[in-house]
């Protein structure tokens, strides 16, 4: 059976809709930053699994996840209430087309996600390798509300450097309102960073986050003569296919 037994170590709540938790990490488990895995629990002896971004950095001890409530959604809803101790269901297969293979080494780097389509870039810049093959990484942030800018504390702390963070609230006043994917089409995103407009032939995107901005932003930098990594080959953008049909927020 793909599935191991594991345990909640920790949780923490960001926002009324979005939660945080740890688990044990099944032995042998094996990663790539911005891979993705199924885990799920037993509701009424029936296993409920769905897909999750692994937020953790592989070489940490525990598997960390970063999880919407659905409040009548069949996962989350009991997910939501789980205690440290519990008992979580983790498959033993990983994959992903967030992972650093699937952008060609480059100038500057976009992670635009909205919610919690920040899973994934969270591994990413967590690991060193992101900052080996690119100059400048830009993590954009899009939420409704602040406090559903999970792991901000973290990313604040790091940013300045080769890391930029943009977070952006767009249901209440913050320093930036705007949506992740208007700022950086208007070329807002790199006037308020100061860096260069984006270049197909230089820099690289990664999208992960509500079906509306995937595919906003997939149209615009087709049109714009960007190439989407695809079966075909690796390009210089790419984006969650899988998380297209389930993700909601912004
Ligand atoms: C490749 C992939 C990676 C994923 N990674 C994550 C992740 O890291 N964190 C995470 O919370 N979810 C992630 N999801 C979505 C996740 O698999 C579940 O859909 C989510 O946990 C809700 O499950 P549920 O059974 O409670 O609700 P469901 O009954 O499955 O969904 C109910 C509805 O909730 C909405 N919804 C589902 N997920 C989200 C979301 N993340 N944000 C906003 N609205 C949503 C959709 O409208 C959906 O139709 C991922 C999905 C895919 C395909």
């Amino acid at each position: 059976m793909p599935y191991n037994q594991q345990s909640i170590t920790s949780i923490r709540r960001w926002s009324p809709k979005t939660f945080s938790f740890k688990a044990t990490r099944p032995e042998g488990f094996r990663f790539k930053n911005g891979q993705f895995v199924t885990l799920g629990l037993r509701c009424g002896g029936k296993l409920v699994p769905r897909a999750y971004s692994i937020v953790s950095d592989p070489d940490e001890p525990d598997l960390e996840f970063l999880s919407i409530h659905v409040p009548d959604g069949s996962l989350t809803s009991e997910l939501a209430q789980a205690s440290v101790g519990d008992t979580i269901w983790i498959n033993s297969k990983v994959t992903g087309s967030l992972t650093l293979e699937h952008v060609q080494a480059g100038r500057n780097l976009y992670l635009l996600a909205t919610g919690t389509g920040i899973a994934p870039f969270i591994s990413l810049i967590r690991g060193e390798e992101i900052f080996e093959r690119f100059e400048t990484v830009i993590l954009v942030h899009s939420v409704r509300t602040a406090p559903e800018l999970s792991y901000r504390e973290e990313l604040e702390a790091r940013a300045g450097g080769r890391l930029r963070y943009v977070p952006t609230v767009t249901r209440e006043p913050h320093d930036i309102t705007g949506r992740g994917a208007d700022l950086f089409r208007s070329g807002e995103l790199s006037r308020m960073l100061e860096l260069p407009d984006p270049d197909p032939e230089l820099d690289r995107v990664m999208l992960c986050g509500n079906p509306q901005m995937n595919k906003e932003m997939t149209t615009h930098l087709k049109e714009q003569g960007w190439t989407m990594t695809n079966y075909k080959g690796v390009g210089n953008f790419t984006v969650e296919q899988a998380f297209v049909t389930t993700q909601c927020e912004d």
